[in-house]
């Protein structure tokens, strides 16, 4: 096993330096490996909308400069004098926090990402001690071994990347309101995380519907396991399926009607909101009333959690669907996931640092 150096190292990294800046490349100081750390390799990041609503400063002022990136796959370079769970070489994986105060009731429960002190973010955040984090569009990162994630075999690397957000923010609400046999889920949007949603609720065993713009990606949706797919641009969708689901999960990025998706539940049903748009959403008391509707929201998951999810796909052969690009494409990335041209989502391949720029 290599000795862990005790000095900081320098990076490349994709930086943003402002709201409406385009990226550049830079180089950032990753801190030297403590004792519990764990340096990665990172060789493939993925880009969640979620980047995009902070580098653009869409929920609000972000910490400038900012390399985001929270779907991270790499192998780790080198381990801390006291790591226990990884060695030099394993295959691993950092999702959107790199640390938590691992003493409150949620931290206790595994449920880091809901931590009342308040997670360490992966980027766009503070360590404890007051060092900015800088996230996935980088060669390298230093993480504490408890938030690090194993990579089964089976999973390849690109393919694991989204999984870090974009699989752990579908497999958990669709765990926690029991998606799976005699349960009709619909999945709303099609990008990086109703793709996945569609896969996990399949796999699950669930009736899976989706609930996309236009009907223009119906055969991908039914190959990734939907049973039906339907236009939300058409009228008629919420004629003919008022009142069918048990359970919606709303990945869509920008406000939706909220009414008209409560009205396609049944007695009991629940409309859970992973997306995360700008601004307010509004809907009526009596949506919910008449049919004893919930609404909920959920925030990726655990670290427990995330580790089930990585060896439920890895168990059922579950990857993201990618477009591998390089890391000069990322702005004209950004631009096509906000105009939903993703199919289904873009994976940065970390090693084009090590080519000249375009
Ligand atoms: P994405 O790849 O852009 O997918 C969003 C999908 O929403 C699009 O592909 C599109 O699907 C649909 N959509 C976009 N604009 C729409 C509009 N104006 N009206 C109706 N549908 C529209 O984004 P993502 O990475 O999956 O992220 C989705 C959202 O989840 C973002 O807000 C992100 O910040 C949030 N998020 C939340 C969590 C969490 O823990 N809760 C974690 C990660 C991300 P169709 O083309 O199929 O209609
Ligand atoms: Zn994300
Ligand atoms: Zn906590």
């Amino acid at each position: 096993m290599s000795e862990a150096t005790t000095t900081s190292r320098t990076a490349d990294a994709l930086v943003t330096r402002g709201a409406s800046q385009p990226f550049e490349r830079s180089t950032i100081e990753r801190r030297a490996p403590r004792a519990h750390d764990v340096v990665i390799d990172i060789k493939f990041a993925g880009i969640c909308h979620s980047d995009i609503h902070q580098g653009r400063e869409e929920w609000g002022s972000a910490l400038f400069p900012m390399v985001p990136g929270h779907e991270i796959a790499g192998i780790v370079s080198e381990v801390g004098s006291e790591v226990s769970k990884y060695s030099v070489g394993d295959r691993v994986g950092v999702g959107c926090f790199v640390d938590s105060c691992r003493e409150c009731e949620n931290c206790k429960a595994g449920e880091e990402q809901y931590c009342l002190q308040g997670e360490v973010p992966t980027y766009n955040g503070k360590q404890y001690d007051g060092e900015p984090t800088f996230g996935g569009y980088s060669t390298s990162i230093v993480v504490d071994e408890n938030y690090v994630l194993g990579i089964p075999e089976g999973v390849e690397l690109d393919v694991a990347a989204p999984l870090l957000c974009a699989g752990i923010t579908l497999f958990s609400p669709l765990h926690h309101w029991e998606a799976g046999p005699g349960k009709k889920v619909a999945i709303v949007g099609m990008g990086g995380l109703g793709h996945m949603g569609v896969k996990i609720a399949a796999a699950l065993g669930a009736e899976v519907t989706v609930l996309s713009q236009t009907t223009s990606k119906e055969e991908d949706g039914k190959k990734f396991g939907a049973d039906h797919y339907y236009a939300t641009k058409e009228e008629e969708t919420f004629e003919k399926l008022a009142g069918h689901f048990d359970l919606i999960v709303n990945t869509v990025s920008a406000d939706l009607p909220i009414d008209k998706y409560l009205g396609l539940l049944g007695l009991n049903g629940t409309l859970v909101h992973v997306g995360i748009p700008e601004g307010d959403s509004s809907y009526q008391a009596f949506s919910l009333a008449g049919m004893r509707r919930s609404m909920a929201g959920s925030k990726i998951g655990g670290i427990r959690e995330t580790q089930e999810m990585l060896d439920f796909c890895a168990e059922h052969g579950l990857g993201a669907e990618i477009e591998v690009i390089s890391v000069d494409d990322v702005d004209k990335a950004w631009d096509r996931v906000v105009d939903s041209d993703v199919r289904y989502r873009f994976v940065i391949d970390v090693s084009t640092f090590g080519s000249s720029a375009a």
